[in-house]
């Protein structure tokens, strides 16, 4: 065996503050530790903050792990996971696990996280409950989550709030019970509290405020949780977020010097000088942590140490708090509220854009900062509090922001100035100096690369703002900061370019592009679709639709299979069909020799295997027997999905085919900026998938419940209820209206899911149910629309327009 006279490092904690730590010290001082890391669990460490994207559904595990065992490998890192350290014996310098293994230390850093508190209440050990600290408490809610539809989550602050999110986004139906009257009370004053909770409420969410969980029911499994004023929630799951405690029972068996946490000295090293603790399992002056901020400066310092810096210290700073949840922007860093009589407050609310701000001045220097639906100064106030500036002269325009604030500040941050250890990406740990120096060393010229090299801006995404700053200031301002524009031709963004063209009058494509400077004049293929869609849909019947504009599918008006053969869709009204359709698409299927003839998951008949060429033929049959474009291809309509409804069915309160028929006359032809789809189910047990459509309706005993923004894709999405109403004129008004304001509001091949992802339901019914005379108003807008856009495109092809698009090209007609 060959001996190893390197000093040995071993880690105790395979999560965020460990590994950290070790990076650094590779960093430091490479090769120079022997290092044997311990995990409890049994993976690789990943990036913990993301476990709330993996279960909202937009990472995968794969995606959140930070060191993969290559890594280890790589860096002669031994690796033992899945067995807990049991004892740390000092004396001998010993660790023990739980599997028996024994090994040696000379030094030893203590790494072990947090443990998520547990109320005293019974239920607690049914199965169907369940934590939200790591990958097995995501597995655990994903598998409930499969198979059972209600969750209850105890605890409203961050963690609770981003579990109950994620659920919502599985499919569940969610409550969240929490015991104080307002939401993330440590973060957020009451009036950001209560806009937070109206925002979840209006996406789906059910709040139980004041509410101390008694026990957690259910014979075999969780079945409920009861509640001290007596109500009682129903679920299947329920997910504990109430807190979290350092994890320092080692630590203590081992007879280290330990109170909330393990108490560090500022050089990160415990009562034991050979020992050091970093992480969520320490105390600090007093103060333990939740964030990881703070965490990778304990990294650095603890790193630094062990390389021999004796000058590190490490010094806990103010940090901010955000919430990830897509569409809620929350920001809050300091002070919640002014501590005596000589504090001052300044707040400002629009409760109608669902925008408050407030800060906290102490001494004529800001000490604290909260913000509710727009946190672009965040990182400004943060700075302006670590800078302990006097801003005294700003005080009158401080809440307005950053822009507005003064000449003495650049609306810019001052990224010359800005220290190389000022923090950008919170979720990676990433500071300036190092991504400038990584841009400068790699010739980085894009944010992605940015991100390939960096992790930064690579979790959340929160800081990608200040990290495309970064970028323009490293390469001397050659890259520009960009913001999400239409495309690459033009600086200005989707809602910009539609205001502009209605107050502007803008009706050419010509005429959009010069009036914001197109960098290409001609426009290109992402830009084209989305100018032609908001021309057609701001002047509808005056402005002319191109053609050459549209993707292939719209432009030959059927959709191009995998062969390069074509797939043809009649309409069949509401899923209804008759002996005339249908021997209309026996007869066209036998004179074309389509080989394929397939039931869509719409209620249609798909006629697959089309050749180009035969596509007029085909339509011209189905025109004679009356059947129309389904606009299977279409950025418009798709189908209306029904059941059988009252009409035939022993549940049905309504005729749900009827309905359907009615909404799909109403409704075909428009134009949307991605595809639509309907469904109107005739009761509760929703037949027709109401609730994954773009738009759906379901019958209920008192008329009919309409829900919005569903989506069946790969990004399963449940709508979120708009409205009932009692009769189907109501309904036929509010369809119009819906699909009116999604016309012009969203962004071109945004679906309705991201769109009200984006705005927030809440804004979706001021609209529509709060102000009656803006739904009529956008009811009568989408009915002039579509007087000139319920034409079939069939018809016009079959009596020969763009015929060119059909014609067999020259060499293939030889073949
Ligand atoms: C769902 C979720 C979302 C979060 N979101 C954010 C956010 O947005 N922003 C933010 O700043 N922070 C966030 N956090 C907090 C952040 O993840 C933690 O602050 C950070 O992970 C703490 O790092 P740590 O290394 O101290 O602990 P951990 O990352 O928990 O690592 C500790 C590790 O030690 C292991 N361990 C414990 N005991 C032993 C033992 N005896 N032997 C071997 N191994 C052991 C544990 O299994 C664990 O893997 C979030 C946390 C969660 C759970
Ligand atoms: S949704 Fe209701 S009415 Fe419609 S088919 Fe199903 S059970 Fe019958």
């Amino acid at each position: 065996m060959i001996s190893d006279s390197r000093e040995h490092l071993v880690v105790i904690g395979n999560g965020m503050a460990g590994m950290r730590t070790v990076e650094e010290l590779l960093k430091l001082v490479p090769g120079r530790f022997r290092i044997t890391v311990f995990g409890a669990e049994p993976h690789v460490n990943y990036n913990r903050i993301m476990l709330s994207g993996v279960l909202a559904g937009d990472k995968t595990v794969e995606e959140i792990v930070i060191n993969s065992r290559e890594w280890y490998a790589q860096n002669d890192i031994a690796l033992i996971t899945g067995d807990a350290v049991t004892r740390i014996d000092r004396g001998d310098r010993m660790v023990h696990s739980a599997s028996g293994l024994s090994v040696h230390y000379d030094r030893l850093l203590v790494a072990t996280g947090s443990r998520p508190v547990a109320p005293p209440i019974p239920g607690l050990s049914l199965p169907g409950v369940c934590a939200f600290r790591d990958i097995a408490d995501v597995e655990t809610m994903l598998a409930v989550s499969r198979e059972h539809r209600r969750a209850v989550v105890i605890g409203g602050g961050l963690l609770g709030l981003e579990a109950a999110w994620g659920l919502k986004q599985r499919g569940m139906k969610v409550a969240l019970v929490h015991l104080m009257p307002t939401l993330m009370e440590r973060q957020l004053d009451a009036a950001a509290g209560q806009m937070l909770q109206r925002d979840l409420d209006g996406r789906g969410i059910a709040f139980f405020t004041n509410g101390q969980t008694e026990e957690i029911v259910g014979k075999h499994r969780a079945e409920g949780v009861t509640l001290a004023d007596g109500r009682f929630v129903p679920a299947d799951l329920v997910v504990l977020a109430v807190g979290i405690r350092p994890n320092i029972d080692l630590a203590r068996n081992a007879e280290l010097e330990v109170n909330r946490g393990i108490v560090v000295s500022d050089d990160m090293r415990t009562s034991d000088p050979a020992i050091f603790a970093v992480g969520e399992c320490v105390e600090h002056r007093g103060k333990v942590f939740g964030l990881v901020a703070p965490i990778w400066d304990q990294a650095k310092v603890c790193a630094a140490r062990m390389a021999g810096d004796e000058n590190a210290l490490f010094v806990s700073r103010d940090i901010s708090t955000s919430l990830k949840i897509t569409g809620v922007d929350v920001f809050s860093a300091g002070a919640l509220c002014a501590a005596s009589e000589h504090d001052d407050e300044i707040t400002l609310r629009d409760d109608r854009r669902g925008i408050y701000k407030k800060i906290v001045l102490r001494d004529g220097r800001l000490v604290g900062a909260v913000l509710y639906g727009d946190v672009t100064d965040g990182q400004w106030y943060l700075q302006l509090m670590r800078d302990k500036e006097d801003i005294s002269a700003l005080r009158d325009r401080l809440v307005f922001g950053k822009a507005l604030a003064g000449a003495s500040v650049s609306a810019e941050p001052d990224y010359a100035s800005m220290p190389d250890d000022a923090q950008i990406c919170g979720c990676n740990g990433v500071c300036k100096g190092t991504i400038v120096s990584t841009i400068q060393a790699r010739k980085l010229t894009s944010l992605s690369e940015v991100r390939a090299h960096t992790k930064a801006s690579a979790s959340c995404g929160q800081c990608t703002a200040q990290v495309e700053g970064l970028l323009a200031f490293a390469v001397g301002g050659a890259v520009e900061k960009r913001k999400k524009t239409v495309c690459e031709c033009t600086d200005a963004g989707h809602d910009e370019v539609r205001r502009a063209i209605l107050a502007e009058n803008l009706k050419t494509m010509e005429a959009v592009r010069d009036r914001f400077g197109w960098k290409n004049p001609e426009g290109c293929a992402k830009c084209r679709p989305a100018l032609n869609y908001y021309l057609l849909c701001a002047w509808p019947g005056e402005y002319a639709d191109d053609a050459q504009s549209r993707f292939v599918n719209e432009r030959v008006h059927a959709n191009i299979q995998k062969d390069g053969t074509y797939s043809v869709v009649p309409r069949m009204w509401g899923g209804l069909t008759n002996p005339k359709e249908l021997r209309a698409i026996a007869d066209v299927t036998e004179h074309f020799n389509i080989p394929t003839v397939k039931v869509t998951g719409g209620q249609r008949i798909d006629l697959l295997g089309v050749k180009k060429e035969d596509l007029p033929g085909v339509w011209k049959m189905l025109n004679e027997a009356g059947m129309v474009s389904g606009h299977a291809y279409a950025k418009g309509l798709r189908t209306v999905k029904t059941c059988v409804g009252s009409e035939w069915c022993r549940f049905g309160t309504q005729d749900s085919t009827g309905l359907g028929v009615k909404l799909e006359k109403l409704t075909w032809g428009s134009w949307t900026p991605h595809k639509t789809k309907m469904a109107v189910s005739g009761c509760p047990r929703n037949c027709a998938e109401a609730t994954i459509k773009d738009m759906g309706v379901v019958c209920v005993e008192a008329g009919y419940d309409l829900v919005v923004g569903g989506n069946g894709g790969v990004d399963v999405r449940v709508t979120d209820k708009l409205v009932q109403v009692k009769t189907e004129e109501e309904v036929l008004e509010y369809a119009a209206a819906f699909m009116q304001l999604y016309r012009e509001e969203a962004h071109y091949l945004e679906r309705t899911a991201p769109w009200i992802g984006r705005v927030g339901v809440t804004y979706v019914k001021q609209r529509l149910v709060e102000d009656e005379p803006g739904r009529k108003a956008l009811q009568a807008r989408f009915l002039r629309s579509q007087e000139a856009a319920q034409v079939d495109p069939w018809n016009e092809r079959v009596k020969g327009a763009q015929a060119h698009e059909f014609q067999r090209l020259p060499e293939l007609a030889r073949t």
